[in-house]
């Protein structure tokens, strides 16, 4: 029988995450392969022996973030022969082997979906001595079905229901960063969910680059909405999230779920990238101001209260002044619970390359300072109405602020409130006496096993 070939003694090493929620679970899947295989969480990077940026390319800045860390390592690396440095995920995708000649002493490269061949690779390079190159292809995806996951939490888990995108967004490098989507059965994923709930966790979070596209053809044309409803009426789980879901492929059979399953949270995040249908069409986003709208007009008209966040670019080429108009009457008209907001960054390979009337940055800059001041007036506003109210949450972590304790409503209110720690993973009830446009603040009443 062929042996594994195994390290000397226990290595130690550390991930550093760049990026969106799939890279977090990326992260916990490359260390549950890490750990499967002998290695060890490092405390720290200056403990460890294996260090792995596990990265984003979404927009420029995130990349040039990776080189910086990169030169820091570098200085890092000199004292330590010996340490084995990684670049994982997208950005190793889509830059490849360039990263190795900006970069020399990167030893290990691994696109997005490679998780459970790190392991290897850091044996090659430890016994070879020459970089370790493991890149996605369509013919040699990766494993969708993986095991093999370190949690970061005891009771929030993410779940990757999807992998890959169809779509052909002009401006987006996760088709070629992540490849044609793939699905995982709706047995394997209710299989995952219920092992999870026995094991004691109570908030799913559903992740797929377009969610809500999905469907099990081969179990039953078993649809996004199906699932939901069958995850909720899994025994353990309290509450269920999902993103990113894509506008056109939000269904009247979704919100019908969302409006009577409790264990569904209310709060919908529904990318809308510009309020300009000409620059909607530029983005390739299949979907028009008006269109979008008409979803959102429904979504309010629901019977539960669902609050709506987005994502927008600013800038994009072509974007002229009336366009940036519609986005800001946009935000008028929805009244996002809150917005991620980013000047168009050009990526490589995309078709945005060749759409003329690039914006100037100074002008893309000054049209993100406009829209985000607006939609925090917006934000100040709604959160201001929680003033006095006694709300549901779901306690996370401590708090970055001068209160303890931040959890989150089932809306997806951030709530900041003090209490003790024992509280995080727990449903606790908050007076609200607080606000500010990102936050709530209030006074902790009681906690759910108390009452
Ligand atoms: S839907 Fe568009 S923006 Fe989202 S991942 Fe796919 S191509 Fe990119």
């Amino acid at each position: 029988m062929a042996q594994t070939p195994v390290l000397n003694m226990a290595k130690k090493f550390f991930i550093e995450t760049f990026g969106c929620q799939m890279n977090v679970l990326d992260s916990e899947k490359i260390a549950g392969n890490l750990c499967c295989n002998g290695m060890e969480v490092a405390e720290n990077p200056s403990k460890a022996d294996v260090i792995l940026l596990n990265t984003c390319s979404v927009r420029d800045k995130a990349v040039q973030k990776v080189y910086a860390r990169l030169g820091e390592l570098k200085r890092h690396k000199n004292g330590r022969k010996d340490l084995v440095v990684g670049v994982v995920g997208c950005m190793a995708q889509l830059e490849g082997e360039k990263i190795l000649q900006k970069a020399p002493h990167v030893d290990i490269l691994a696109g997005p979906q490679k998780s459970q061949g790190i392991h290897s690779l850091v044996e090659q390079r430890i016994h070879s001595g020459l970089p370790s190159v493991d890149m996605r292809s369509n013919e040699n995806p990766g494993p969708l079905e993986i095991s093999q996951i370190r949690r970061g939490s005891h009771w929030r888990a993410s779940v990757t229901i999807s992998e890959g995108c169809n779509r052909q967004c002009t401006y987006c490098v996760v088709p070629e960063t992540r490849g044609k989507e793939r699905v995982r059965s709706s047995r394997s994923i209710l299989m995952e969910i219920e092992k999870l709930a026995a094991d004691g966790y109570i908030e799913i979070m559903l992740l797929g680059q377009t969610v809500n596209s999905y469907i099990d053809r081969e179990g039953g044309n078993t649809t996004f909405a199906a699932l939901l409803r069958r995850m909720a009426q899994i025994n353990g789980i309290e509450r269920i999230r999902f993103t990113s879901p894509y506008p056109s492929d939000f269904t009247e059979e979704l919100l019908e779920v969302m409006e009577v399953c409790s264990q569904v949270c209310n709060h919908i995040h529904l990318p809308v990238q510009s309020g300009s249908t000409k620059i909607l069409q530029a983005m390739r986003r299949g979907y028009t101001r008006e269109g979008y709208l008409e979803i959102v007009q429904k979504i309010k008209n629901s019977k539960r209260p669902i609050s709506i966040s987005t994502d927008i670019i600013v800038g994009f080429p072509g974007e002229q002044e009336s366009d940036f108009e519609d986005t800001l009457t946009l935000l008028d008209a929805v009244r996002y619970d809150s917005a991620f907001s980013f000047k168009y960054s050009p990526r490589p390979n995309t078709e945005a390359l060749k759409i003329s009337g690039a914006v100037p940055e100074e002008e893309k800059s000054r049209r993100l300072e406009i829209l985000q001041q607006r939609q925090k007036d917006i934000q100040f506003q709604i959160n201001e109405a929680y003033l006095g109210q006694i709300v549901e949450v779901l306690v996370e972590k401590r708090a970055r602020s001068r209160v303890s304790l931040a959890g989150r409503t089932c809306n997806n209110k951030i709530v900041n409130f003090n209490g003790p720690e024992t509280l995080i993973g727990h449903f606790a009830k908050v007076k609200i006496e607080g606000f500010s446009p990102n936050s709530l603040k209030g006074a902790w009443i009681q906690s759910k096993a108390l009452e």
